[in-house]
């Protein structure tokens, strides 16, 4: 079920199951699309942003040197390059839960560059109306082999 995907946090790039933030929990309790794409923002930085986590690794000091901002600007900013990211390779899985370029605008700091992202990919239609279950199956599996390969 697409719906699980939101209820059990699971990344709709890597499909595993994202770390929750009490934090987060409890700031979009009333939220859950929201809760669900604030919860991607930080997984997509930790677990799919290699420039990040170099930043944090045993010589981050050497990198971190190379922000041109302090430590909070850098984040906002690579938030917003997770934000584009994640609609871009997460499109047809966010569609399908429901997610919605309002929800996007809710989060910190979206930028009009992102918003405009989420217009373009993130319409409301329902991808599994115009496809069968297995062709859903099979776009998923080709898409991820195109963000393998790039
Ligand atoms: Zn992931």
């Amino acid at each position: 079920m697409p719906k699980d995907y939101v209820n059990q946090n699971i990344c709709p790039i890597c499909s595993r199951k994202v770390e929750e933030s009490d934090y987060l929990n409890e700031l979009f309790s009333e939220e859950p699309e929201v809760n669900y794409i604030a919860h991607l923002v930080t997984h997509y930085r930790h677990n799919h942003i290699e420039s990040w986590n170099r930043c944090w690794g045993r010589h981050g000091s050497r990198y971190r040197r190379n922000w041109f901002g302090d430590y909070d600007e850098e984040k906002a900013k690579v938030n917003e390059r997770a934000k584009r990211q994640i609609i871009r390779k997460g499109k047809v899985i966010l569609n399908q839960v429901g997610i919605l370029p309002e929800h996007f605008a809710r989060l910190q700091n979206t930028e009009p560059k992102t918003m405009e992202v989420a217009r373009k990919y993130l319409t409301g239609v329902k991808v599994q109306d115009t496809l069968s279950g297995s062709t859903t199956v099979e776009f998923d599996s080709a898409q991820e082999l195109t963000d393998k390969a790039a």
